[in-house]
């Protein structure tokens, strides 16, 4: 059963990327898996290109750098033309208000209301804000649709923020081919394996996350070791000083030693009783990380130097993932009647 991933280009790749899903793409994937660097959907609430253009690429590398197979890796706009047409025949069979009540749009547009002050003309600022939400941010799950449906993906691991978007996609599957005739594969979201889910150095209980302003909190997988070290240095802790694991008191000593079993493997308890200071776990911490991302770091800049050769692997991507999906896209075309 086919499996697929995507990360979306929202910023740089960090290491609870790398520990929390890159690194398992690579180690656990199957022949038949397929990752792609989502930038699309980065598009759906205001966006850089040249920035956006940028971190894709520095995704395609790091992916290809982890030692995912470059056969299984595309970019996701090498797509464009096949995902729009796609896109179009699920859009039309998607009913709005299917689409309108999903609870990421409710959230994210809620979140751009929100940020609209006052009112004026007629519209108090809910409806403004709302008025100034992109069409994309209500027809993303399409988009998402499109990409597994295209693909003919069995199985989707998501996080419970992306399972609706699955249940819709069974839907629109379900009803194309009950109203068409049989061409999309229904997909099951499914639980990604439980991995080290890593929270930022600066504020331990939010998760690291590509987006965050301040990226002293948040490592990334091409930080130099000098700045790796000085942010796991500069990581917050709470008021201890003896190291013990213990998340829901001492969560900033709780991350480090999570992050630290993540790169060296044993238990982040059994790790504890190794130190006698939080100066110690943070140097250990900083060793084990700069060792894990060193290879990674070293593979991935010299594909961003080799412009051609990023190029080619990027182009092989996308052809091999619009051959898998052409026969679909062309079935799904014609049954819905327009060629
Ligand atoms: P995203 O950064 O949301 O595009 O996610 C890409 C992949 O990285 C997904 O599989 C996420 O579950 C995983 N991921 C993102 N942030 C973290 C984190 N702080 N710790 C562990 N895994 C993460």
């Amino acid at each position: 059963m086919s499996k697929l991933s995507g990360i979306t280009p929202s910023g740089h790749v960090h290491l609870g990327n790398h520990l929390g899903a890159v690194r398992r793409w690579a180690l656990d994937g199957g022949a038949d898996d397929l990752y792609f660097v989502a930038d699309l959907h980065g598009m759906t609430t205001p966006h850089n290109p040249a920035r956006l253009r940028s971190l894709a690429s520095e995704q395609l590398a790091v992916l290809i750098a982890a030692g995912i197979d470059p056969e299984r890796v595309f970019v996701q706009s090498d797509l464009a033309r096949e995902l729009g047409a796609l896109i179009w025949v699920l859009e039309c069979t998607c009913n709005y208000g299917e689409a309108a009540r999903m609870i990421q749009f409710k959230e994210k547009s809620a979140a751009r209301s929100a940020s609209v002050e006052g009112g004026g003309g007629g519209m108090d600022g809910k409806s403004k804000g709302q008025a100034g939400v992109r069409l994309s941010l209500l027809t993303y799950p399409a988009l998402m649709a499109a990409d597994i449906l295209l693909q003919g993906a069995g199985e989707v691991p998501v996080g419970e923020d992306q399972r609706q978007h699955v249940e819709l996609t069974r839907t629109l599957a379900k009803r194309f081919n009950s109203t068409y005739g049989e061409v999309f594969t229904v997909p099951e979201a499914v639980l990604p394996p439980a991995g080290a889910r890593v929270k930022d150095l600066t504020d331990p209980t939010r998760k690291m996350s590509k987006s965050t302003r301040d990226a002293a909190g948040v490592v990334f997988v091409l930080d130099e070791p000098d700045q790796v070290r000085r942010k796991i240095r500069r990581a917050v802790t709470d008021g201890g000083s003896v190291p013990v694991h213990a998340p829901d008191t001492r969560p900033g000593m709780a991350n480090l030693l999570e992050i630290l079993a993540a790169c060296r493997g044993g238990s982040p308890s059994d790790l504890a009783e190794e130190f006698s200071s939080y100066g110690a776990v943070k140097d250990a911490v900083a060793d084990a990380v700069i060792e894990e991302l060193q290879p990674l770091r070293e593979r991935a800049l010299t594909l961003l130097d080799d412009v051609a050769e990023l190029e080619r692997v990027r182009k092989a991507g996308a052809e091999r993932a619009r051959e898998r999906g052409s026969h679909r896209l062309d079935a799904a075309l014609r049954m819905i009647g327009a060629n």
